[in-house]
């Protein structure tokens, strides 16, 4: 059986009148240790399918299993254990706490895991040995990311979901953070899963999703995926 499998999941949004269908039908697999990237166009429900994947939003039907524990039957407090236990997330905007420093920044997810890597360590591997001390508004977009990286892998996640992390970066930047995901992955056998509208990067990925008006339009496997260099 697959690490993570979605099975027939549907999600609606109701607004006012009008139910959008964001997730219609929704099923792929992901293996463990693999760098998925789930990429459509924009408004085709990517970020229900992850906010979903990632427990922050539940679907309406459908089998969502990851390492074996059925996410999409789990009451809200499971949900939240989940979450708090088992997911890292990366989001495009960094979501730091600007009063902390990225070391504090770090801690504080940390503290509440079961079992967290030392926040030290972890912006050690994003490249941040020198920036420990400096708060988020002394950072560049680039460093900044580095720090929401290193927070959500000190959970010591299952799984690590990023949306849109290149998103808010320029070219080099941004391919420095796919280099650091997909590093991640290779070197310290994380599941990765990035979703972007951006189809240049999708050779970089073991598994490519592609998603259309809230389907599933094909997955790409690629045996062989380029390092991003
Ligand atoms: P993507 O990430 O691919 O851009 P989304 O998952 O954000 O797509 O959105 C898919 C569809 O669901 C869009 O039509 C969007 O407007 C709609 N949608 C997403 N979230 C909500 C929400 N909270 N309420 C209503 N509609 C939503
Ligand atoms: P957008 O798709 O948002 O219009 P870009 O094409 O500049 O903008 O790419 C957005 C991000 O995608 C970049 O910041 C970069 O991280 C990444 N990217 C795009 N193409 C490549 C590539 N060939 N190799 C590595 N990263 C890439």
């Amino acid at each position: 059986m697959a690490y993570i499998s979605l099975e027939h999941v549907v999600k609606r949004y109701q607004m006012g009148e009008v139910v959008i269908t964001a997730a219609d039908d929704i099923s792929f697999d992901i293996d463990k240790g693999q760098f998925v990237i789930i990429v459509g166009p924009s408004g085709a429900g990517k970020t229900t399918v992850l906010n979903i994947l990632g427990g922050m939003d539940q679907c309406d039907s459908g089998t969502i299993l990851v390492d074996g524990q059925d996410v999409a039957a789990c009451s809200p407090k499971e949900l939240t254990t989940y979450r708090r236990y088992d997911i890292g997330f990366v989001f495009q905007f960094y979501n730091l706490v600007q009063n902390l420093t990225a070391l504090e920044n770090v801690e504080l997810a940390a503290q509440i895991c079961k079992h967290p890597l030392p926040a030290e360590d972890v912006l050690r591997h994003v490249g941040l040995a020198d920036r420990m001390d400096n708060f988020p508004a002394q950072l560049s977009g680039g460093e900044q990311q580095r720090v929401a990286i290193a927070r959500a892998l000190a959970k010591n996640p299952k799984l690590l979901l990023c949306d849109e992390p290149t998103g808010a970066l320029d070219y080099v930047t941004g391919k420095s953070i796919l280099k650091l995901l997909q590093d991640t992955c290779r070197q310290q056998g994380m599941t990765v899963v990035v979703i972007t509208h951006n189809t240049a990067i999708t050779p970089m990925a073991d598994r490519v999703i592609h998603i259309k008006n809230g389907r599933v339009d094909r997955v790409e496997e690629q045996p062989s995926p380029m390092p991003v260099e």
